[in-house]
């Protein structure tokens, strides 16, 4: 287990932003593994980072205070500590966007070949489902492009 691992997602993110904005101070370093910090925020909040026991690091923000979360704090302060674990990290944030937009892309195209695919009555019960939970511009905007007429 890493720190990153053991951090939520969007402490991670956040973390990384921290870093990024420079928001680590006062890095000291105790030995190999472990280090303290402080880190801007709302306040300033204390960091204690253990890199062999990661969830024995600690934070007294709001929601580290006094449980094994590891927090943005945390997570800030591993990045300035190890500097290529934020390179590596931001590599594979950039990675896993570039997958999901290919698979975005992909499956647009799916889409537009199922449509082709789809009877008339099928389109229109889609196009009428999509009038009724879409926004309601969408609707105004059909009528406005197209020439809807009283039959
Ligand atoms: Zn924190």
């Amino acid at each position: 287990m890493s720190i990153i691992t053991s951090a939520s997602g969007s402490s991670c993110w956040r973390g990384f932003d921290y870093y990024k904005c420079k928001k680590v101070r006062n890095v000291k370093k105790l030995n190999n593994n472990e280090y303290t910090s402080v880190v801007s925020g709302n306040q300033d909040y204390d960091v204690y980072l253990n890199l062999e026991h990661p969830r024995k690091s600690t934070c007294n923000c709001p929601l580290a205070n006094g449980k094994r979360i590891i927090c943005k704090h945390i997570v800030a302060t591993y990045f300035s500590v190890v500097p290529n674990s934020a390179k590596d990290f931001e590599e594979e944030q950039e990675r896993l966007q570039q997958e999901y937009e290919e698979y975005e892309e992909k499956q647009y195209e799916n889409v537009i070949k199922y449509l082709h695919k789809m009877s008339k009555k099928e389109l229109i019960e889609e196009l009428v489902y999509v009038f009724d939970y879409a926004p309601e511009w969408i609707y105004a905007d059909f009528i406005r492009r197209n020439d809807v007429k009283d039959s």
